[in-house]
């Protein structure tokens, strides 16, 4: 961040007065412009056993395959923007279910929460942001193939947790080489 949003005076960065952490900070009119980590929220969306994947049709990771997951929208819940990324990129109206996993890309500052989701019918497309979407049995996830680790802790969970019928939640912290 070079210059002010509010009044396009360059920015310094140092710590203001009262903080502990270095921030934008606009001499010119005063605003400090603070960095937060951004929220990115998906599903596993699954329909009588097989999981709907998605190829991706955007960098980073194009042609890799993920879970329908994207940023968060100010003015919509987790569960909504998770069911709204499943609509954008597979064109589907996905049941949103159980928290299922919540990946801490620290140094990416970002934080991707995923839900358990059901399709209602095996109906499904390729949104813009998509090249193909499949519904795949779990045998035939092409785990090597996988757009980012969170995807990959994400399904992992849900399956184990599915083959011992149970709901958890799982936590991790991955690095930015590996997200
Ligand atoms: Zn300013």
């Amino acid at each position: 961040m070079n210059f002010c949003s509010q009044c396009g005076a360059r920015l310094a960065f140092r710590v203001p007065p009262g903080d502990n952490l270095p921030r934008y900070v606009c001499d010119a009119c005063g605003v400090v412009h603070y960095l937060n980590p951004k929220l990115v929220v998906g599903s596993v969306p699954e329909f009588e056993g097989r999981i709907l994947l998605c190829r991706r049709a955007i960098e980073p990771r194009r042609g890799f395959w993920t879970i329908p997951a994207g940023f968060m929208e100010n003015g919509e819940t987790l569960q909504q923007g998770a069911a709204r990324e499943a609509r954008e990129e597979a064109l589907v109206e996905v049941q949103i279910g159980s928290l299922l996993s919540v990946v801490h890309v620290l140094q990416a500052h970002q934080v991707h929460v995923f839900f358990r989701a059901t399709l209602p019918e095996p109906q499904y497309g390729a949104g813009h942001e998509t090249l193909e979407a499949e519904l795949v049995r779990p045998e035939d996830i092409p785990w090597p193939e996988l757009a980012f680790p969170s995807t990959e802790f994400s399904l992992r969970r849900y399956l184990e947790d599915r083959a011992a019928g149970r709901e958890r939640h799982h936590f991790i912290s991955v690095d930015r080489r590996l997200a």
